[in-house]
Formats: structure tokens, C-alpha cells, sequence
């Protein structure tokens, strides 16, 4: 993404509207810190000599968030040196260790999205005892080799054999229910995104915080930084943001989606049609989904971003709208086309089968494998099972089912009418699967702050290395039910 010198600002003036936005809802912020788990990618250049960096490793290095004046609201517990060590192991390791050092001093904590904090908790799950260690002797593990970072924490770390104590009795416990209220007691709210396809992460934030509010502030792209969240306590499922017109030109291309069909198109340049359709925002219509189109300083002209938005209210006469989804994501067999909302909410269905037996679903993906006549959905489910009975094969084969009649009536016309799409498999993969699989993307250049699990894969090396730590299949046992109706009305799309 083209980006300037000034674009810097304007994310600045957006970041700067957040904590006056979050004080009128929790009082008190100014009186402590907030550990956020924040990291950046080492750049690259382009053959023109111009840096190529992920936006948030360019606001992070530069002098607005390194050099920020003194602000209670933006008092971390991370030191600048940790946040901008580029290994992201000596990051995460310095970052966890200042927060347990300071931990009754934080007041908030997050990340920015969802899944990046729960990787900071799996990160204290398995290294709990060294952080310990480190803690009780006042000393760095000697693993974190970067003398910038050693500097850093040294300032904030002494010897102090009761919290190592506390937190190795805390770590050690056979439930890590509530583990972000019990090591850091005074936190008011976890800071992270949860909408969208981040929404899924949800009942495991509940878990590790007790319920603590979820609360997403913004909403940005690497394009241009879009809005804020003027009512950050509401429920996940009613967040909407509030565009600030002047981070870029803002218009509008009008969804259509019927029965849900998705008739959204793979992104390309609009064409004649569509910028004669294209809507301002002052004449976005309440309910009405959109596609976001933005010209951008730097410039973009008339780019699609890729989301879709709905007008969810107005503030004033300022439109707010919810995140509905991230367009490009979609399944396809034969003529069936899913979308990431769709195969959320199946993915939601299926997973009440899984309830009576202790069981949660930590992550999924999904794979359109055209390697068998005909093709099939493949979902990769990763379980956390907490409870003692085992599962049967059938209620596996019940969520294989689930999952289909929730699934659109073409998908299911193709299943039942035309034949063309096989039964749905579900592969249940070994515990610490996706986050090989964020390694394996973090190691062909994907940023930590940015990385989100794509609910869908096509590439080669990664349906092997989820191949590879399969350790159960299932196949939907019959077809699911479908109308003859539909099929004209889908046809029409
Ligand atoms: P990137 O350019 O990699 O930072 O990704 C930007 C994309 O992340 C956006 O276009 C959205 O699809 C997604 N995203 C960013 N903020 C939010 C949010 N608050 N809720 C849901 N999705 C978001």
C-alpha cells in the first residue's frame, strides 16, 4: 500500500480520539497502565528503494509513538524496546515479562486483534516457569540476546520472590479460567478486535477473563484508517464504527444479498456501472450493506478495500456501521459461492454439538478440495477439550450435517439436486496446529499486529502442514434438506 510521511498524523489524530472516547465509559484509566502485546516485522525494500513494512511496524518506528510525550493514557507496560525488538520471541518474552512484573499497576489490556492476545496467553501457558524464574532472581533469561531489550526490562525488573510465587500458583492451577482477572487483578477490560471473523475468539476471551467487557476501539487498514467505536462497552455483536471523513474520501458501492447467496464478486477496479452506483457517505441508507470504496491521500483512487459495512445508526448525522465481512473469502465448489459470514454462523451451529461434552472450538479453516469427484468443503476444526468424555464419531458427523444445513440453498442444491458437490469432511487437527500455521506465515513475512487465521486456504504447503496433523476425519452422513424452489431464485444472481 502506497502510504506518506503525513498519513502518519492522520493516524495519529485517530488514535489520539480512543481514550478520550473510552473515558466517558470507564473511569480512572489515567491512574495505571495498559499491557498490550504490540510487535512490528523487519522491512524490506522495493527494487524502486522505497521501504516496504506492515503500517503498524511504520507507526511503532515512528517518532509519534516512540517519542509520545508523557500521557497516562498511553503509559504501557511494554517498554518502546521490547514493542521494536524484531524477534518476535524476545518481544513476546519481554513484553509478558514487564506486564506480570507491573501486573497490579495494569488497568486495561489487549492487543490488537483478538487472536494476537491469545497467543500472548498460549505464550504464558508454555513459558510460564521461566518468567517465574526470571521474576523471583531479578534477572533475563539468556535467551533474549538483545541488548536493547535486556536494557529495557532491567528498568522495570527486581527480584521478587512473592509475585513469582503468586504467579507460579496462578500458572500452575489445573484451570486457566479467569487467569487475565487472577494474574492482573485490576484489569477493567480486554482491548482487542472481535468483530468480524474475529468474532469466533470471543467465548475463549470470556473464558480466560471471566467476562470481562470485550472492547474494539477501531477500525484501520493498512489502505487507510477508517473509524472508531463511539460506544466501546456495547456487546461484540452491536459494535459499529464511526468514519471519520477526513482520514480519506469515503464512498459507498451498495451490496445486494439475497437468500444468502452472496452475489460479491472477487475485488477488482470498479467498473463503469459501479461508480455510477457508488454512494457518499452523507447519503448512506440505514440496514444497507456497502462495500467500502475509499480515495486515499496517498493515492489510492476509488480502491475497494474489501469489506463490507452496514449502516447500523447514526451519530448526529454521522453514519456508524457494523464490520459485516471481509468479501474475498468465499468457498466454491460448482456454482455455490460461501462466504466467511455464512460459514461463521455454521461453523456457530455445528459447534452446539460439541457442548455437552466439554469440548470448544479454538480455531477452524476451511479448504474447497477439488481433488475428489466432485469436490468437497473441508473444515479444519482445532479442539480444546476440557472435559473427560470422549466424543463420539456420530456427533462429529452431526456437525458435518449442521454445517451443511446452514449452509446456503445453493450449496445445498448442489449437494442434494445436482450432485455436484460431495458430503462436507471435517478434519479435527492436534492441539497447536494453527499456530504452526501462523509460524509458517509469520515466517513467509506475515506481521504478528495484522495476522488473522484465514478462514479459508488454497495454498499448497499449508493444507499440507494441516494434512499433516489430521488426527481424526468425518464425513456428513446424508444430504442435508433442500428446497427444489430456490433453485430458479439462485439462479437469477
Ligand atoms: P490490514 O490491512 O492487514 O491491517 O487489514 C485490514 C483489514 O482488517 C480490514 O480491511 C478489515 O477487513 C480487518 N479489520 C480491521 N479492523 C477491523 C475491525 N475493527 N473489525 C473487523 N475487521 C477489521
Amino acid at each position: 500500500m502506497p502510504t506518506i510521511e503525513e498519513e502518519l498524523e492522520r493516524r495519529s489524530l485517530l488514535y489520539s480520539l480512543l481514550m478520550p472516547v473510552m473515558s466517558q465509559s470507564v473511569q480512572g484509566l489515567e491512574k495505571g497502565k495498559g499491557m498490550y502485546f504490540l510487535f512490528i516485522k523487519s522491512e524490506a525494500k522495493t527494487p524502486g528503494g522505497l521501504v516496504a513494512r506492515p503500517v503498524l511496524t511504520s507507526y511503532y518506528k515512528s517518532s509519534h509513538f516512540r517519542e509520545r510525550p508523557y500521557d497516562p493514557y498511553t503509559n504501557y507496560t511494554s517498554p518502546n524496546e521490547t514493542i521494536l525488538c524484531p524477534d518476535s520471541y524476545q518481544s513476546m518474552y519481554s513484553q509478558m515479562l514487564c506486564g506480570l512484573v507491573q501486573n497490579k499497576e495494569v488497568l486495561r489490556v489487549g492487543a490488537v486483534f483478538a487472536s494476537g492476545f491469545i497467543r500472548a496467553i498460549r505464550f504464558l501457558e508454555k513459558h510460564w516457569t521461566l518468567l517465574c524464574r526470571d521474576i523471583r532472581t531479578g534477572t533475563i533469561d539468556p535467551q533474549i540476546t538483545d541488548p536493547s531489550v535486556r536494557e529495557a526490562v532491567m528498568r522495570v525488573l527486581k527480584p521478587d520472590p512473592k509475585l513469582a510465587d503468586f504467579v507460579e500458583g496462578e500458572c500452575r492451577k489445573e484451570s486457566w479460567q479467569g487467569i487475565i482477572t487472577r494474574l492482573w487483578p485490576n484489569t477493567k477490560y480486554v482491548d482487542v478486535i472481535v468483530t468480524g471473523t474475529m468474532s469466533q475468539y470471543i467465548p475463549t476471551l470470556d473464558y480466560y477473563s471471566n467476562g470481562l467487557p470485550l472492547v474494539c476501539t477501531m477500525y484501520a487498514s493498512s489502505e487507510c484508517y477508517f473509524g472508531v467505536n463511539l460506544n466501546p462497552l456495547c456487546k461484540p455483536s452491536e459494535v459499529s464504527y464511526t468514519l471519520i471523513p477526513t482520514m480519506a474520501y469515503f464512498e459507498f458501492l451498495p451490496v445486494h444479498r439475497n437468500n444468502g447467496t452472496n452475489s460479491i464478486s472477487v475485488p477488482k477496479s470498479l467498473n463503469d456501472k459501479e461508480q455510477q452506483d457508488l454512494v457518499d457517505l452523507v447519503d448512506v441508507k440505514l440496514g444497507q450493506e456497502y462495500e467500502l470504496v475509499v480515495t486515499t491521500y496517498a493515492g489510492l483512487y476509488r480502491y475497494r478495500v474489501g469489506d463490507v459495512l452496514r449502516v447500523a445508526g447514526f451519530k448526529n448525522k454521522a453514519p456508524q456501521f457494523n464490520f459485516v465481512c471481509r468479501k474475498n473469502v468465499v468457498l466454491s465448489i460448482d456454482s455455490d459461492k460461501t462466504d466467511e459470514v455464512e460459514l461463521q454462523a455454521a461453523v456457530k451451529n455445528a459447534v452446539n454439538h460439541l457442548m455437552p461434552f466439554g469440548a470448544t472450538l479454538t480455531e477452524y479453516t476451511s479448504y474447497a478440495d477439488t481433488t475428489t469427484i466432485p469436490g468437497h468443503y473441508v473444515l479444519y476444526w482445532e479442539l480444546s477439550l476440557k472435559g473427560s468424555t470422549p466424543i463420539p464419531p456420530s456427533v462429529f458427523e452431526d456437525c458435518c450435517l449442521t454445517l451443511e444445513e446452514s449452509l446456503n440453498s445453493v450449496y445445498r442444491q448442489g449437494r442434494v439436486s445436482d450432485k455436484s458437490i460431495g458430503p462436507l469432511e471435517m478434519k479435527i487437527v492436534e492441539s497447536g496446529t494453527f499456530d504452526k500455521l501462523m509460524d509458517y506465515a509469520i515466517s513467509l513475512g506475515a506481521s504478528i499486529n495484522q495476522y488473522k487465521t484465514p478462514r479459508c486456504v488454497k495454498f499448497a504447503p499449508i493444507i499440507e502442514l494441516l494434512n499433516s496433523r489430521v488426527v481424526s476425519n468425518y464425513f456428513s452422513p446424508k444430504c442435508p434438506k433442500w428446497i427444489p424452489g430456490h433453485k430458479q431464485w439462485c439462479n437469477k444472481n
